[in-house]
């Protein structure tokens, strides 16, 4: 048994993920980097095991019901305990689509991955995180994300014509307040993060931010001291409106 923080990144071998992975492994935490194919997921943990932190590979696909299952019985065996959990695997389908066109299956995909899947992974580690003595749980969401500023028509997300994507990261945010709420009482704090628009392969590298600027709000609230805010939404300058 480890007496390091144990961090479990979803979707980690690149992107965002991928640098929540390297700060956490800064921090001294033991990573579990989730990738939804190992070999990915293998050459991602080996580069940073090379900068010397400690990250092991898990094949996990938030959308395979196996997978998930597989890997929490792993890290019950490995670890016996979750003291992180970062649901940051995540998905858009509908670049260049009509939002009034769209069809159900794009819906219904994006909502597998962003909505379904995280469910599915925290209540699968949820026995694991309550045996740790802090457990830390981040849902990685977007501003795109946020009703209260997407209805506002002077703002950047208010066009921003991604149906699928936009709802399925507002549901995530009511998920969010959901287990905050059922883990009241409990050391498990829960909160959303907006990384800011970072260039990744998600939006053909077109943010303005780096990855590795997008991971440090996840990493904050990863690491939240025992006063520190449950059932809220941070971007880096403080909180984002839901
Ligand atoms: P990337 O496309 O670079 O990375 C997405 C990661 O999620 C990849 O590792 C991908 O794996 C993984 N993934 C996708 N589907 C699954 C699945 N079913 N099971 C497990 N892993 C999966 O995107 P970003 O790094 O930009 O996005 C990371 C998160 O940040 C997402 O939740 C995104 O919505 C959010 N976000 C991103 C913003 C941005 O500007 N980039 C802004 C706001 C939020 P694979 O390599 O196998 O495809």
């Amino acid at each position: 048994m480890s007496d390091a923080t144990i961090a479990l990144v979803t979707g980690a071998n690149k992107g965002i993920g991928y640098e929540i992975a390297r700060q956490l492994g800064q921090t001294g935490a033991e990573v579990l980097l989730g990738a939804r194919d190992l070999g990915r997921g293998e050459a991602a943990a080996s580069t940073l095991r090379a900068e010397g932190l400690t990250v092991r590979p898990v094949r996990l696909d938030v959308t395979d019901a196996a997978t998930i299952e597989a890997a929490a019985k792993w890290i019950e065996q490995e670890y016996g305990r979750l003291d992180v959990l970062v649901n940051n695997a995540g998905t858009v389908h509908e670049w260049g689509l009509d939002p009034t066109t769209l069809p159900i299956s794009v819906l219904r995909s994006t909502f597998e991955t962003n909505v379904f899947g995280v469910v599915a992974v925290t209540n699968a580690m949820l026995p694991l995180l309550r045996r740790a003595p802090a457990a830390r749980i981040v849902n990685m969401s977007s501003s795109l994300g946020s009703l209260a500023r997407s209805s506002d028509p002077t703002s950047d997300q208010h066009h921003v014509p991604l149906l699928a994507y936009n709802s399925s990261k507002a549901a995530l945010n009511r998920i969010t307040v959901q287990y905050a709420a059922v883990l009241e009482g409990t050391p498990i704090k829960v909160n959303s993060a907006c990384p800011g628009f970072c260039a990744t392969d998600m939006n053909g590298h077109r943010g303005h931010r780096t990855p590795a600027q997008g991971a440090a709000i996840v990493v904050r609230l990863a690491t939240l001291p025992p006063d520190g805010p449950t059932g809220g939404f941070f971007e880096d300058d403080g909180q984002v409106p839901w």
